[in-house]
């Protein structure tokens, strides 16, 4: 193996314990963290420390950055790298905070494909080329406080930098080998067509129907389900299932 100065700084950051009140932030902010093994625990916040360390968390809207903000942002964040190599979201650089739903200038494409700018009410935000997240700090504390609702803004945003990583935005991250690029395109490919076809005929879904969207909100929305909703959607759907737990190597549905 070879170490480069990078990765022996990060060993170095997960190595130094956090001190007691910043455990203490986790564990009231995020009740999940309680659920998972020591060793998790430790490695989660291993990782929270790089993030803290390497991304720039900046407040707006009125927003005054502070570590109970950064922290329940980092940890939550930190959960999907557990058990993974990780160069921990490599294409963002800024984690920007508002204090609520914010009002961005959204570029969209109309079907005769003309870009206009229009106004939209967001909870969180990220895009490829943006190198930023944008989030809303009640939805992501509510998010974190509530770990079986299935809905959770920073997972959702992370997944997105995770599908960001292999250069494209088409929610498929990188994955292992060939045969998991096979398994994944057809299991995802099948189940973004079925969550189509319920969500047009207003049938009740498991996964939020904004996952009908494309296959990047799709990976976005399944990851909220798979780490929220573990037990449902192993039980309703269990190829999906199994292919984000040999992506992200946890099984919640033990947790
Ligand atoms: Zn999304």
């Amino acid at each position: 193996m070879v170490f480069t100065t990078k990765s022996r700084r990060r060993a170095r950051l997960r190595a130094e314990p956090l001190p007691d009140h910043s455990w203490r932030i986790v564990e009231v902010r995020m009740p999940v963290f309680g659920r998972l093994s020591v060793e998790d625990r430790q490695e989660l916040l291993g990782h929270a420390r790089v993030l803290l360390e390497e991304k720039h968390f900046e407040g707006a809207g009125g927003l005054l950055m502070r570590d109970e903000v950064r922290l329940t942002v980092a940890a939550q964040a930190a959960l999907l790298l557990l058990h993974r190599d990780t160069d921990y979201f490599p294409r963002l650089k800024s984690i920007i905070v508002y204090p609520t739903g914010y009002v961005a200038s959204e570029t969209t494409r109309d079907e005769g494909g003309i870009w206009t700018e229009g106004d939209e009410s967001l909870l969180g935000h990220t895009q490829r080329d943006l190198r930023a997240i944008v989030l809303a700090w009640d939805e992501v504390r509510a998010g974190a406080a509530d770990p079986g609702d299935g809905h959770n803004l920073v997972l959702h945003e992370f997944a997105h930098q995770l599908d960001f990583e292999d250069g494209s935005t088409d929610g498929t991250p990188a994955l292992d080998s060939g045969a998991q690029v096979r398994s994944w395109a057809q299991v995802m490919g099948d189940e973004l067509e079925a969550l189509r076809r319920s969500a047009d005929a207003g049938e009740p879904t498991l996964l939020d129907p904004y996952g009908a969207e494309d296959p990047a909100e799709f990976f976005a929305v399944a990851t909220e389900t798979f780490f929220e909703r573990a037990s449902q959607l192993e039980r309703r759907h269990p190829q999906l299932y199994d292919e984000l737990r040999r992506f992200y190597r946890q099984d919640p549905a033990r947790w």
